[in-house]
């Protein structure tokens, strides 16, 4: 297994453990919509485990004979100090910086675990599900709810966010996980995904920019 932790986006290594991923689903309208998806006012949380965790660059491994692999582009958030039940200044005093990731979902398994009524882990939480860039320390990033993020595949755009369409901003959806899952440094969140997922296949070769912050690019393995 590709050994994995958090990267600053010059390539120096973190000085922070790497702990859980505490992903939001359904937080911009545009992908809610794509995905006819039925909504409610409790948000919709979910956890990949630490294991799911990898390097975003050179490149990334996808998961064989599991049917449909969807790419969702999102932006990562890691979090340097302990959060629970917190506010949302605690909240943004306690952000280490901001990234992109790949909440990688096999779409198919998925999809048969909806209709059983059954939590997603296998369709979300298995090893190198949540690919990721070096992240942009919080002090550079002057406007983390106004940042542009794209996704291109073989050259053509998939997907294009920014923060400022978010349902829930940042501050306020980790203040709220915060009331459920205590967040230790270390620890990342995954802000939702913008329309535009579809599948992935090996050679692929992608494009992510996060505004005038980085651009990498990278190949499906
Ligand atoms: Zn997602």
């Amino acid at each position: 297994m590709m050994t994995y932790s958090h990267q600053h986006c010059d390539g120096s290594v973190i000085a922070l453990p790497v702990g859980k991923v505490v992903c939001i689903g359904q937080n911009y309208q545009d992908h809610i919509a794509e995905m006819q998806s039925k909504t409610a006012a409790e948000p919709l949380f979910f956890i990949k485990p630490s294991t799911a965790l990898c390097p975003l660059v050179p490149s990334f491994a996808i998961p064989a004979n599991r049917g449909a692999v969807h790419n969702e582009l999102e932006i990562a958030v890691l979090i340097a100090k302990p959060l629970s039940q917190a506010s949302t200044e605690q909240v943004a005093a306690a952000i280490w910086g901001y990234s992109l990731a790949l909440d990688l979902t096999l779409r198919d398994v998925q999809s048969s675990l909806k209709q059983l009524g059954r939590p997603w882990e296998l369709a979300k939480g298995f090893d190198g599900a949540c690919p990721v860039a070096g992240f942009v320390p919080a002090a550079t990033l002057a406007h983390p709810q106004q940042l542009d993020f794209s996704l291109n595949v073989n050259g053509i755009e998939r997907q294009h966010g920014n923060s400022a369409t978010m349902i829930r901003g940042i501050s306020q959806l980790i203040s709220e996980m915060s009331q459920h899952f205590t967040l230790l440094p270390g620890d990342m969140v995954l802000t939702g995904t913008p329309a535009g997922v579809g599948p992935l296949h090996i050679g692929d070769q992608l494009q992510i920019q996060m505004a005038d912050y980085f651009t990498v690019t990278t190949k499906v393995s």
